[in-house]
């Protein structure tokens, strides 16, 4: 029997890797048109601050590609990118397409937690969505814990031993966990090992959760393991 693949939820790598269905990231503005399955958003970094209305209407037409899983990364950073009013409503834009479109958000969060929860909130926002990249103090991600739409990704942080990604993903349900290597070039089969062991799990029970948590927020009746 074929073992379960690795899913790798957001990366910003082109290249392949085995055993592993890999979600790419397009950020709209900065990358090229992707290939296989891939999320698509604009990050709050690279936002086209003379013409958002263009790059919103660029990601609409890559959104609504069926190989598109989810609108993002997007969100709000407070460290870089837009003044913060620019984030909102460029995040909000995304929020309001990934609703019509019914596709989950990956959303990038840095020191803006209260806010991003008011966006969505604000957008009644009742699709699903997953923070990635978490390595914050616990505290920021509390409200969300309570959410049923809420998941969270986490990436080469887990392998930190007494990181802030480690305790969450410690303590989080197993049905509320992806995984991810960003725009690191480590092997997300390193963070599926680390983390099987922060979780005193098997690789392959942690494999197939993770796979079960994909199936049911970013595949809708379509077969996306293609
Ligand atoms: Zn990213």
């Amino acid at each position: 029997m074929a073992s379960t693949p690795f899913i790798n939820i957001h990366s910003h790598s082109r290249s392949t890797e085995s055993d592993t269905i890999r979600v790419y990231n397009c950020i709209i503005g900065k990358d090229e048109d992707p290939v296989g399955l891939f999320s698509a958003g604009i990050h709050p970094w690279y936002i086209n601050e003379d013409l958002p209305e263009m790059q919103l209407s660029e990601l609409f037409v890559l959104a609504s590609d069926d190989k598109c899983i989810a609108i993002g990364e997007c969100g709000l950073d407070k460290l870089k990118g837009s003044a913060p009013d620019l984030q909102e409503s460029v995040f909000r834009s995304q929020i309001e397409m990934a609703a019509a479109l019914e596709k989950p958000l990956i959303i990038h969060c840095v020191k803006r937690f209260a806010e991003v929860l008011h966006c969505l909130e604000a957008e009644n926002f009742g699709g699903r969505f997953m923070l990635h990249g978490i390595n914050t103090n616990p505290e920021n991600i509390k409200p969300f814990l309570q959410m049923q739409n809420a998941f969270f990704s986490f990436g080469t942080a887990v392998l930190q031993p007494g990181s802030n990604a480690e305790t969450i993903f410690k303590s989080l349900d197993p049905e509320k966990c992806f995984l991810e290597t960003d725009d690191r070039s480590t092997d997300i089969k390193n963070v599926y090992f680390r983390a099987a062991e922060i979780k005193g799990m098997s690789v392959n029970e942690l494999s197939d959760q993770v796979l079960r948590n994909y199936k049911k927020v970013f595949v809708h009746g379509i077969d996306r393991t293609k």
